[in-house]
């Protein structure tokens, strides 16, 4: 990997900052609103119209209330009161305000990096939410390039390193994710940096050991920079 890479790529959500936790918060306080069901019950419902929509609605927090009212109606024998969609809106209306919590080493990380590589940002999601993230966090300063992608998958990859006038053989992932930050860009023979974080939306998971001469995992984001 040393001396070949020339621009890096940051995955955002639990990457750059804390996101998960508050989807599963949420996802908690949705399950209370029906206390009387089994919780893993009501959460399971709710994962699998996610994921049925999800090719409809793509990643991000809209799509995802928009999932709780189906959900809602499903678990309340479609008679659904107002007062409850009111209070789905109202879980979904605090998500998109949550404080932007960056990782550990993160600042750091990419101040040090900064001018030596060409630093983007790469992130599923919904382009608003996205951007308010972003603005907030105070790292923008650090991209030469934002790409709000509608997937992750290598055809996806392509077309950005495409952009970015980059081939794959100089173009590094870092990443939470396995499924959607490493597998893919290691498809296209790119290299791959996983950076673990405690929670993962099962959606994300992918249990397969990885080994691939161009994939590295690290404990902390601040390790790169060694690798480097
Ligand atoms: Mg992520």
């Amino acid at each position: 990997m040393k001396n070949q890479i020339k621009t890096i790529a940051f995955d955002a959500d639990d990457t750059l900052w804390e996101n998960e936790p508050y989807f599963r918060e949420a996802e908690l306080e949705f399950a209370q609103l029906f206390g009387h069901l089994p919780l893993d019950d009501v959460i399971k419902d709710l994962f699998d119209i996610e994921m049925k929509n999800l090719k409809m609605y793509g990643y991000g927090i809209k799509g995802f209330m928009l999932c709780m009212v189906e959900a809602a109606a499903k678990l309340s024998g479609d008679k659904i009161e107002s007062s409850l969609i009111n209070q789905l809106f109202d879980i979904g209306h605090r998500l998109l305000q949550k404080p932007i919590v960056l990782l550990d080493g993160i600042e750091e990380t990419l101040q040090h990096l900064h001018g030596k590589y060409r630093l983007v940002m790469a992130t599923k999601g919904d382009l608003l939410d996205q951007e308010r993230k972003l603005e907030k966090s105070g790292l923008a300063k650090y991209f030469h390039h934002i790409e709000i992608m509608s997937d992750k998958q290598p055809r996806h990859y392509q077309k950005l390193i495409n952009h970015l006038d980059c081939k794959p053989e100089n173009f590094l992932m870092v990443g939470n994710s396995r499924r959607s930050d490493i597998v893919p860009v290691l498809a296209l023979n790119a290299f791959a940096i996983e950076v673990p974080y405690h929670t993962t939306w099962i959606h994300e998971l992918h249990e397969e050991p990885i080994e691939h001469p161009n994939f590295v995992s690290v404990t902390s984001i601040d390790q790169i920079i060694g690798l480097l």
